[in-house]
């Protein structure tokens, strides 16, 4: 792996300045395309952490104060800014995490629902009021924010998952503290200057970097009051569970294993193009990527296998500067190992390799951590590839023989983000959007992910606590209903005390 001549030292951003870390302690960023180090980001102590939370909780009050709708514009001139510097925030996103301009493109436009459905909070807070409750009391609900607010981010959306954390939480009047992923950190940073500019009070969006020691002060600091956290199944389960001890409100969104169920019944050739891209695309590095498709019949299944055959085959993988690439590489060297191993070992456990993705020139040959496309076929339930996520583009087919031998494959799978099934018949999507045990369900549609304004979750093993990423119930989970109940003097006559329980009688 080559070290690039000048390696840029990154920074936090806390207080509404790009501030040096203290630790003395670094990690590598890297352009996954050529295996260069292109920079070095700064990992927060706990203290460091503690004093970016302080001065999140000093600004918090003056932003809860100020109007809904003044804080709304502050998000209106955000989003145009992200669409002003558009090419360099691309460019960024690019270098770090190795997509395609297509694909990042795409992230960039979820994101910006993200914004949109924030600059509606106005209306999403709206509370409930109730008139003469009894004896002239008159009764009202209001949503209230929490104060400071955590988001703890994945590396493979690196604005996307952010602003769906993060955009809400600010608009309802909370100040957020972003804990970046280590390996794409660099555009949270251009996205606080982004912040800056568009007018967002110092203190309200701050970015922590750094990793397991910054993370724990996060759930442990008592001003803390909510974690929206996004990433591994392990790791989501320990955040919940930590900070759920410590007190806090924590949605902890894990891994995907998804599956796309064919019926005979489907266009084949349509659901291979459906798949390869819902499966490839961003090198599979997409928690509602398809990890495995399900055909159901044998013949249905030698036919599909046939046609995926050939069309895998022509996929183009490289860097998003070379024209004509479908996807870019994994992450990390030891994203790409573990990737090549997992097909390794399902090989040994008797997959059949269809395509096989180690063998593809570049994954050879370049410094970059790329992995070929790879279809495994044959996969049954006891290989290790068939329920764990593998992040990176090895894909299955498990081939059932009915309709319920799906679901029930489908439903025994600990992981339960996305799902979907390709027919022709609508009794058989109704028995299947039924009786499917999984977040997010797709009728003819590769991948089910909600659009901005509706909730985006899993379920099981692919989320813990109740909330939801995107979507209304954002607003929920960063505010705090209080109800209040009043008189005033002067409209009731005065009553002695009374020691029964308050009832409207
Ligand atoms: P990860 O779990 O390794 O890291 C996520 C975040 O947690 C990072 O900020 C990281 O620094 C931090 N972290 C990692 N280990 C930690 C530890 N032991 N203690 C405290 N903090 C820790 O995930 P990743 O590799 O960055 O992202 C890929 C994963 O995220 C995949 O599993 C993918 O499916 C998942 N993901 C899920 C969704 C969803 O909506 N369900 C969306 C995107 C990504």
């Amino acid at each position: 792996m080559t070290e690039a001549v000048s390696v840029k030292k990154l920074t936090h951003f806390i207080n509404g300045e790009l501030v040096e870390g203290k630790s003395r302690s670094y990690s590598k960023v890297y352009n996954p395309s050529t295996g260069e180090v292109i920079a070095e980001v700064p990992i927060a102590t706990a203290e460091e952490t503690r004093e970016a939370i302080a001065a999140a909780k000093a600004a918090f009050p003056a932003w809860r104060d100020l109007s809904v709708a003044k804080r709304a514009e502050v998000l209106m001139r955000f989003r145009y800014l992200i669409t002003e510097n558009m090419d360099q925030l691309l460019d960024t996103i690019c270098t770090e995490s190795g997509k395609t301009l297509e694909d990042a493109r795409g992230e960039v436009t979820r994101a910006l629902e993200s914004v949109d459905l924030a600059i509606g909070a106005p209306h999403l807070v709206k509370g409930e009021y109730s008139v003469n409750v009894g004896g002239q009391i008159n009764a009202y609900s209001a949503k209230y924010p929490l104060g400071v607010v955590a988001a703890i981010s994945p590396f493979n959306f690196p604005i996307m998952v952010p602003l769906a954390q993060t955009s809400m939480a600010i608009a309802v009047g909370n100040a957020v503290i972003l804990k970046a992923s280590e390996k794409v950190p660099m555009t949270s940073l251009f996205v606080s200057e982004l912040w800056k500019k568009a007018g967002l009070p110092d203190g309200i969006w701050t970015v922590v970097n750094g990793s397991k020691d910054a993370v724990n002060e996060l759930l442990e600091n008592p001003t803390v009051q909510a974690i929206s956290f996004v990433g591994s199944t392990p790791v989501a389960k320990y955040i919940y569970e930590t900070g759920a001890k410590y007190g806090k409100r924590v949605t902890a969104l894990g891994g995907g294993k998804n599956n796309m169920v064919v019926m005979p019944d489907a266009d084949l050739e349509q659901v291979a193009n459906a798949f390869i891209g819902a499966a490839y695309g961003a090198a599979s590095q997409r928690c509602m990527a398809i990890s495995t498709i399900v055909p159901v019949g044998e013949e249905t299944a030698d036919r599909l296998v046939a046609i995926l055959k050939d069309k895998i085959s022509k996929l183009k993988v490289g860097s998003y500067t070379e024209e004509g690439t479908d996807f870019g590489p994994v992450i990390s060297k030891e994203s790409k190992e573990s990737i090549l191993k997992a097909i390794d070992l399902a090989e040994q456990q008797g997959a059949t390799v269809v395509n096989d993705g180690r063998e593809v020139d570049i994954v050879k040959n370049s410094e970059g951590f790329f992995v070929g496309p790879t279809l495994l076929d044959n996969v049954t339930k006891e290989m290790d590839i068939c329920d764990q996520e593998v992040f990176g583009p090895a894909r299955n087919v498990v081939r059932v023989g009915s309709l319920s031998e799906a679901i029930d494959f489908i439903n025994d799978q600990e992981l339960a983000n996305g799902v979907t099934i390709f027919t022709n018949d609508g009794a058989a999507a109704r028995k299947f959007t039924t009786e499917i045990d999984v977040g997010m369900v797709g009728v003819n549609v590769p991948i089910p992910i909600p659009v901005g304004y509706h909730n985006f979750a899993g379920f099981k093993g692919s989320r813990f606590g109740e909330g939801h990423m995107f979507g209304p119930d954002q607003a929920r989970f960063f505010t705090k209903t209080k109800t209040v109940s009043e008189r005033w003097p002067g409209t009731t006559e005065t009553t002695a005390s009374t020691f029964a329980f308050p009832s409207n009688d």
